[in-house]
């Protein structure tokens, strides 16, 4: 049979700790009520009922209503009031609250139970008719937008520009208030208290599936087991707008801004409800309450510091004051930024009000972003002109420029540079350097503009569809042709936001409280992962070992190339015919190569640091085709020299010799390696000789040389003959022994599959989880968030997008089979993971777990990681 619900709750017999039953409203009231403090006498209807209430066809259970009126009943008791009475009236509000805070999402109905008897009643009671029909007015009026569905903007029309100190004024606006309710409706208004209180309480159920919850609930991943419906809270009015000695107002225990602990809020003497959040009119400082009301202001500093102790975590609490006394009527765990969540952290844990683990634990990693980063100053009120995807976190001003070329030039002048575009490719690289920022219209979270601006470190909003860029006219429109921006004008992007602004918005620094640091200390003491960093430059590298990585994971020698000048050697030695040819245009860049890595290994200081040897195939470091043949109708257009035209024409020919089909599954990364020999082995010997420099220097080394795209052991081997032989050289050469671990990325799904026999020619095995994940689903990743992944998303298909967090199903099977096979054939290989998913929280603990030794994130997410890390580890 199933089992006997109780619909029922009073505050002073509910079990306060089970928001699930009750809300989050009504259990917070109910713990107060046992707390002893102020709280009205009320009731809450469980959200049981509303389930009940869903299955039922919306509509109440049976046998509810009799329920509610025995309640009221007992509320008549406790208050004294009769609900209805001319002489007396009993005034509730009806209040939502689901499990899960979901603020201003539902409704609330207030002073309800006043109709043109009680209003008068009231009226004669309080001695102050004004007082009266406001309360009378608003009931009206939320009764009406909420349960009869009249449009709240003709509530307003009628109410502007009143004297709403006047009470025959205030009855006039009752009064059309309610025609205006009966015009629409057709229906006279409820007059019968127990009909207004259970419409009110099926608009309160119905609001649970309106458009801006469900909304709401879809934005913040609330899903069913979260939150099942909401409860309905009936709570015995009282009243701020009864005079000069009555107020509203809303408190924080804490600074939300900055976790200073001390009161923060505001009030309004003489006001109701939502008055102090409509903005309709400007309330208090909080501080103010000292001098106007210091009793009160007394009382209120001890329930917060009740409430705080008890809940061990700052709280947001309504209160309301009636003829000089406070009565509560909520509190929930206060909402902060970044800042005041760690502050607070902090601070509550040397206060002795919770543990290390549980300071720590209160911390959400991903939210430390606005810590890190240079952010807008929230003081701005400036709007938005669009939003699109915060891709790379930090806020930016410049120029907006559409084209890269211009991009590069104008930044080497030292012009601070947007750059806009569509979507972007590898050869748009070097302009990025050169950029403050980077916008683009396409793309997704792990788009290609979005994974190198991460890398770099610069601010970068993708996939803002809402701007329609003009490349050729060299603009970019918003909402048809309502603002236009052309290039050389100044905009701002918020990369942690995705918001962009037309015009130079100031910015803020981001700050390393030294409470900051003490959460990086405590995490670093607790978590059991190692954390590496994706760094391919110094200053990288130096930002990384400033937040406490312990080496990098990945170091991509590519990037290395894009940099400053060094594309053209690139370029000749891919130009090149033969391997004579290659060999020169080599012997070139190895110099670069190995100053390169001299200063990161110099500054990692005898930490590890993994280079990956060359990854992407070689056609993307060239220009493109269409670029390319519109060069050559120029230069033949306007008689260039032949000479010229052959140089590029030389180029288009290269460009078609590489161009390949697939080629994210073509010839790169070891298959590359194997056709040119020559390539790797110049960036091996680079990397030796660093080494044996750097050591005969005194400082000390731990270079790790890592070779993508395996998927066969015996690639591996052939690299690994071209490392001993070269390692051999240059030690003979130097007469030293060198120290370099010799290892292997595990990026295709064969790798994993023959993971015992990679194990066997290594030192240790870096997992690529971007291209695994990839390779796993077969799902190209830009085609991926670009098309479908949003709707699979929305669909519920999958539930996270698998770039950003590893898909513990298939592609964590893989990684799991992998380690296993790895650590039985060689116990003590070294395991990591480098890629996008190193530093992203759920992923880090999907690592602990897998037994991997360390997680490499970029530079400017190590702190996020280490949090992270240490929450797996509690
Ligand atoms: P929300 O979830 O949108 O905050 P609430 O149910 O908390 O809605 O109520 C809206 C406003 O009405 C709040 O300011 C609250 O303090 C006030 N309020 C609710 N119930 C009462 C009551 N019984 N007496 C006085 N004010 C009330
Ligand atoms: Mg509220
Ligand atoms: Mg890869």
């Amino acid at each position: 049979a199933p089992a006997i619900v109780k619909p029922i709750y009073f505050f002073d017999e509910a079990d306060g700790k089970n928001k699930m039953l009750l809300g989050g409203k009504g259990a917070g009231l109910a713990e107060m009520t046992r707390l002893g403090l102020p709280v009205p006498p009320g009731f809450i209807i469980t959200t049981e009922i509303c389930e009940k209430f869903y299955e039922a066809g919306r509509r109440l259970p049976d046998g509810l209503m009799d329920e509610v009126r025995r309640s009221i009943s007992r509320l008549e008791s406790l208050t004294g009031k009769k609900f209805g009475d001319p002489q007396n009236p009993l005034l509730v509000s009806v209040r939502s609250g689901a499990p899960v805070s979901m603020p201003g999402m539902m409704d609330t109905i207030l002073n309800l139970g006043l109709n043109d008897e009680t209003v008068e009643g009231l009226s004669r009671k309080s001695n102050d008719p004004r007082f009266a029909w406001d309360a009378y007015r608003r009931f009206i009026q939320m009764f009406g937008k909420i349960v009869l569905g009249v449009d709240d903007r003709k509530f307003d029309s009628i109410l502007a520009g009143k004297d709403l100190s006047n009470p025959k004024v205030l009855k006039d606006i009752a009064m059309s208030f309610k025609s205006l309710c009966e015009g629409t409706g057709g229906k006279k208004f409820p007059a019968d208290p127990y009909k207004q209180l259970e419409l009110a309480i099926d608009a309160v159920f119905r609001s649970w599936t309106g458009k801006r919850a469900v909304e709401y609930r879809k934005q913040h991943n609330i899903t069913p087991d979260m939150a099942g419906g909401t409860a309905v809270t009936i709570v015995t009015m009282v009243f701020g707008n009864m005079g000069s000695d009555s107020c509203t107002g809303v408190v924080f225990t804490r600074d939300p801004e900055t976790g200073e602990k001390q009161l923060y809020g505001d009030y309004l003497i003489n006001a109701q409800g939502e008055d102090v959040v409509s903005g309709r009119a400007t309330p208090n400082h909080i501080d103010s309450l000292v001098s106007e009301m210091p009793d009160v202001y007394q009382q209120l500093l001890g329930v917060c510091e009740k409430l705080e102790s008890h809940f061990k975590e700052p709280q947001d609490v309504e209160f309301t004051v009636e003829k000089g006394r406070l009565y509560i009527l909520q509190t929930r765990a206060a909402k902060m930024n970044a800042v005041a969540a760690v502050k607070t952290s902090i601070d509550l844990y040397h206060e002795g009000l919770i543990t290390k683990t549980a300071a720590l634990e209160r911390i959400d990693p991903e939210g430390l972003e606005q810590i890190l980063y240079r952010r807008i100053d929230p003081h701005v009120k400036q709007k938005a002109i669009a939003t699109g995807i915060g891709a790379s976190p930090g806020a930016a001003s410049g120029i907006a420029v559409f084209d890269v070329a211009q991009a590069e030039a104008l930044g080497k002048k030292g012009e601070k540079v947007i750059l806009v575009r569509e979507d972007t490719k590898p050869d748009d690289v070097p302009a990025f350097f050169q950029s403050v920022g980077i916008l683009t219209s396409r793309g997704g979270k792990t788009s290609h503009a979005a994974v190198v601006a991460r890398g770099m470190g610069k601010p970068c909003v993708v996939g803002c569809s809402q701007i329609e860029i003009d490349a050729e006219g060299k603009s970019f429109s918003v909402g048809g042709k309502k603002v236009v921006v052309s290039e050389g004008q100044k905009i701002t992007i918020d990369g942690s936001t995705g918001r962009v602004y037309v015009g130079e918005i100031p910015t803020v620094e981001p700050e390393i409280s030294s409470e900051f640091k003490e959460l990086l200390q405590w995490s670093s003491e607790m978590k059991g992962i190692k954390i590496r960093a994706n760094a391919d430059t110094v200053e990288s590298a130096a930002l990384a070992r400033k937040y406490g990585a312990e080496g990098i994971g990945l170091c991509r020698t590519e990037r290395m190339f894009n940099q400053h000048d060094r594309i053209m050697q690139f370029v000749s030695m891919i130009m090149a015919e033969n391997e004579e040819e290659r060999r020169r245009a080599l012997a070139e860049l190895e110099p670069l190569q190995k100053s390169d890595f001299k200063a990161i290994l110099r500054e990692m200081n005898g930490l590890p640091v993994t280079i990956r040897l060359l990854d992407p195939p070689l056609h993307e470091f060239l220009p493109k085709e269409e670029d390319l043949m519109q060069k050559i109708f120029e230069l033949k257009s306007s008689s260039a020299k032949p000479s010229e035209i052959a140089r590029i024409e030389k180029i288009l020919h290269r460009v078609h010799e590489l161009s390949e089909i697939n080629p994210m599954l073509g010839h790169r990364g070891v298959r590359m390696g194997i056709s040119f020999p020559e390539i790797y082995e110049t960036q091996i010997r680079s990397i030796c000789e660093a080494a044996a420099e750097l050591a005969k220097e005194g400082v000390a080394v731990e270079p790790q040389i890592m070779v993508p795209q395996v998927g066969l052991v015996e690639e591996l081997a052939a690299v690994r003959q071209i490392f001993e032989s070269v390692k051999r050289e240059v030690e003979h050469r130097h007469r030293i022994k060198l120290k370099i671990k010799f290892g292997s990325m595990i990026e295709v799904v064969r790798a994993c599959l023959v993971a015992d026999d990679i194990a066997h020619l290594v030192d240790f095995i870096s997992f690529g989880t971007n291209d695994l994940t990839q390779a796993t689903f077969s799902f190209s990743r830009e085609d991926a968030e670009g098309k479908f992944l949003p709707f699979y998303l929305e669909k519920g298909i999958v539930s996270v997008n698998p770039f950003q967090s590893i898909d513990r199903k298939g592609v964590g099977r893989l990684m799991k089979m992998a380690v296993d096979m790895a650590r039985k054939e060689k116990k003590d290989i070294e395991i990591g993971i480098c890629g996008e998913h190193g530093g992203d929280p759920r992923s880090i603990e999907f690592c602990s777990t897998a037994g991997l030794d360390y997680v490499s994130a970029s530079s400017h997410r190590i702190p996020i990681a280490i949090l992270a890390a240490a929450q797996s580890a509690i």
